[in-house]
């Protein structure tokens, strides 16, 4: 297929992002102007400044990376701008022909004097509906002609929090003072579990729950009561690992978090980031590692441009471990990350999947409908089972109109 026709096939298939973080993924025009009326200062007050300073397309490291969301996070601390933030998200993933999204944040940075944690869920939820109600019922999908545009929310909890983090951080730090940084993290992550059962049993549409933020030195099991509540209460788990840290922080996602899925898992296959003393043959402890994440289809969510710009060390896009990954059969779904710091789309994505590891076209498949698969999507199953079939039909009567 010639680069024009497959751009056309890509903005065609249906396509799902089951990893992107709301607070990377702002409209600059829209940081600004929040940021104008709520008073947060901006290293700059224009779309190409900010482009310059902050969302610069390349990276030191992963640090530098985050930088971003201190500026973002400090606009949506208002119902009415999460509310905003949220619309004009999913109308950035429609546009592209993204239907299924699950859209990930962590409602603790956003809680203050004037929210708690319904109201920031509550908020995300207004604009992400107002955007579904509008698009659904348009002539095209009314129509049979695209499928309808659903979502799911995926709750942070953060592997660190240090002091200034957020407000909110601030003052369980201050009430819990006589317990260590780590006793603290694992705290907030269990009352944000405690939070999200109540919210979603409110109806809020919240599917799964995550943990983000630093990795090394972090240890996942740090959260492993939160992570065993959420999982006693139906929630699906995935855990950022593999991004900043190697093979034991996956093993851990697996064992002690029960992760459905990894964000990233771009250092599975690394024998010089395992530092566990008592795993003496690295190389078995991956091979057994990779064949149970293979077996048990735990879905890799693979966010390659991110990957690039957080570990600029890999160089080019072909030494990245998605090559591996395929050859491996993993499965694994691609996805953004952050549309605005990361400055991509699920399409971009796409693309650069494709054309840098020449996928066939029944990988591309693969890929895209085990997105669906593994998904967390909010309905029985039933339903889950049908949007899928739908989903199937779609891409297959786009196969049938370009190949
Ligand atoms: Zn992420």
């Amino acid at each position: 297929m010639n680069k024009k026709k497959l751009s056309q096939f890509i903005r065609e298939i249906p396509k799902c992002d089951l990893h992107v973080h709301l607070d990377g993924s702002l409209r600059v025009p829209t940081l600004i102007e929040l940021a104008g009326e709520s008073n947060v200062n901006l290293p700059s007050y224009t779309e190409q400044g900010m482009y310059e300073k902050v969302f610069k397309g390349t990276y030191k490291d992963l640090p530098d990376y985050l930088q971003g969301f201190s500026y973002s996070i400090s606009v949506m601390q208002t119902p009415e701008n999460l509310e905003r933030v949220a619309y004009e998200f999913a109308w950035d993933n429609i546009n592209e022909g993204v239907c299924y999204v699950e859209v990930r944040f962590a409602p603790q940075f956003h809680v203050n004097r004037y929210m708690t944690v319904e109201d920031v869920v509550a908020s995300v939820c207004r604009g992400l509906d107002r955007a579904k109600k509008e698009y659904n019922s348009g002539v095209s999908v009314t129509g049979g002609k695209k499928p309808e545009f659903e979502y799911g929310i995926i709750a942070c909890a953060m592997r660190a929090i240090f002091p200034g983090i957020a407000d909110y951080f601030d003052k369980f730090m201050l009430v819990h003072s006589y317990s260590s940084a780590s006793r603290v993290g694992a705290l907030a992550s269990y009352e944000l579990v405690l939070a999200m059962i109540k919210v979603r049993d409110m109806g809020y549409p919240i599917v799964g729950c995550d943990l983000a933020g630093a990795e090394y030195g972090f240890p996942a099991n740090d959260h492993k009561d939160a992570y065993s509540l959420a999982h006693r209460n139906f929630f699906k788990k995935t855990v950022h690992a593999g991004e900043a840290f190697g093979a034991e922080s996956i093993f851990q996602a697996i064992t002690d978090l029960y992760a459905d899925r990894l964000g990233h898992g771009y250092y599975l296959f690394s024998e010089d980031m395992i530092t566990d003393p008592q795993i003496t043959d690295k190389k078995d402890f991956i091979s057994k590692l990779v064949q149970y994440i293979a077996d048990r289809r735990i879905t890799i969510e693979v966010c390659l441009t991110s990957n690039m710009q957080t570990n600029p060390a890999i160089g080019s896009l072909e030494n990245h471990s998605f090559k591996k990954m395929l050859e491996h059969k993993l499965s694994t779904t691609i996805c953004t990350d952050n549309r605005t710091v990361s400055m991509t789309t699920v399409s971009r994505e796409l693309e650069l999947a494709i054309n840098h590891f020449n996928l066939t076209q029944s990988q591309i498949k693969n890929c895209i409908i085990y997105g669906f698969k593994r998904s967390f999507h909010p309905g029985t199953y039933n339903e889950k089972r049908s949007y899928v079939r739908k989903i199937i039909d779609f891409y297959e009567e786009a196969e049938r109109k370009f190949l």
